[in-house]
């Protein structure tokens, strides 16, 4: 079926990147390959090519692909209620946010929406009703593109085509709890921050940030706002990345792994912050939408039944301790299955490329940076497997300056 590699063919890759170019906008440069089927931790392209999937769809694919418990709980709800319109209510809507809320483990409301650049909308708005305005936001900081999220995002590439976007933002270097002193006064509406920032190349902070921020932000009444996009629902091991420092934001914002692959995102306000939103001051048609919070309720079933936090963390310690034996490799950072591999050279890229050929999908989000983020399911077996092929690749990459090898 997929298995053809006959490159006359009008179905093969080449053929059809032809024809994605000439109908996709070109936002996102040219794909790496077009993919035809998913299984488990592997993906295969038209060309019949097997890949380790080791970003599982930029951290997206809790679950790998194709699990059986989101393709049945997503096929029963849509044979059963697809959509409604949020004049009305539904089952799984309800079910998802209370378990949300016991997840975070703090009383408060949630609003669901469709990706995580919307929950950073939903945020947003809800900072605007403090009576304040001002945001402080971290360096190397990513929220999102749509124009409130892209205030908040610090690449200037990203933001300069687009301004003036939403103003009185303020940056400060992520993880110097100095510095956020600094910039945090009474006039401060809210202080958002990623636990771990994914996007600048998996950075952790140093220990304590989160929880100077929490003492900053409560000394001026200003909201603490965590960014769980990319590290929320088990990515770190834990279902939160900012439990572990042991504060109470006042929003959290979910979305990439929360529905397995279905689009979905959540803010999560909690305590006073959960009334910031008024009747009428927000809404959306698909945000909520049964199916979407369905799937989001059997990953998290799945990762309950399955213990997939406990998995998160072996296999991604497993990883780390693999691939930081190789010399070219200066550190390993991040938490769990989400993880950032600093190398001693600009190679991410030519590694990047090198991996695809080896039937290996990873990302390179900086020059020096690796960053994987693979299903939660990923076995320790397929770890050994793709830390092993890593290693050979980082050894014919490695010209050693000035070694003779
Ligand atoms: C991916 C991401 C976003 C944006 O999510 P989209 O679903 O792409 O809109 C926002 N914040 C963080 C930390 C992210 O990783």
């Amino acid at each position: 079926m997929n298995g053809r590699a006959d490159n006359g063919s009008a179905d093969n890759g080449s053929a059809m990147t032809e024809r994605y170019q000439g109908a996709l906008m070109n936002t996102f440069g040219p794909p790496q390959r077009v993919l035809v089927r998913g299984e488990g931790v592997y993906v295969w392209d038209i060309d019949g090519n097997r890949y380790l999937d080791l970003l599982g769809g930029i951290a997206v694919n809790a679950l790998g692909h194709a699990h059986p418990a989101i393709v049945n709980a997503v096929t029963d709800q849509l044979g059963t209620l697809g959509h409604i319109s949020n004049f009305f209510a539904s089952v799984p809507q309800i079910a998802l946010a209370e378990r949300l809320l016991a997840l975070v483990g703090s009383p408060g409301k949630v609003f669901f929406t469709n990706s995580g650049t919307e929950a950073n909308e939903a945020a947003f708005k809800a900072t605007r009703r403090t009576g304040r305005t001002k945001i402080v936001a971290a360096q190397n900081s990513f929220h999102g593109r749509t124009m409130g999220a892209l205030a908040l995002t610090s690449k200037k590439a990203y933001r300069e085509p687009f301004e003036p976007l939403p103003g009185d933002v303020v940056w400060v270097p992520y993880g110097d709890a100095d510095a956020l002193a600094k910039a945090v006064d009474d006039t401060v509406a809210a202080v958002i921050l990623e636990p771990i920032q994914g996007e600048a190349g998996v950075v952790d902070p140093p220990a304590g940030y989160l929880k100077a921020a929490r003492d900053i932000t409560t000394a001026h009444d200003a909201l603490l706002w965590i960014d769980e996009i990319q590290t929320g629902m088990g990515r770190t091991g834990a279902w939160f990345a900012h439990t572990g420092s042991g504060i109470v934001p006042d929003l959290v914002t979910v979305a990439k792994g929360l529905g397995g692959g279905i689009p979905i995102g959540a803010l999560l306000a909690l305590g006073h912050a959960a009334t910031l939103l008024q009747p009428g001051n927000h809404g959306t048609t698909f945000g909520g939408n049964p199916v979407a919070t369905a799937a989001a309720l059997a990953v998290i079933d799945t990762i309950v039944a399955d213990d997939l936090l406990a998995n998160a963390k072996e296999v991604g310690d497993r990883i780390r301790t693999g691939l930081a034996a190789h010399p070219l490799v200066i550190d390993v950072t991040g938490e769990g299955l989400l993880i950032g591999i600093v190398l001693a050279q600009d190679v991410s890229a030519a590694l990047q490329q090198s991996a695809l050929g080896a039937g290996l999908i990873i990302n390179n989000p900086t020059p020096n940076r690796l960053r994987l983020a693979p299903p939660l399911i990923l076995t320790a077996d397929e770890a050994d497997d793709a830390v092993k092929t890593l290693l050979t690749l980082l050894d014919t990459l490695t010209p050693l300056d000035g070694e003779a090898q």
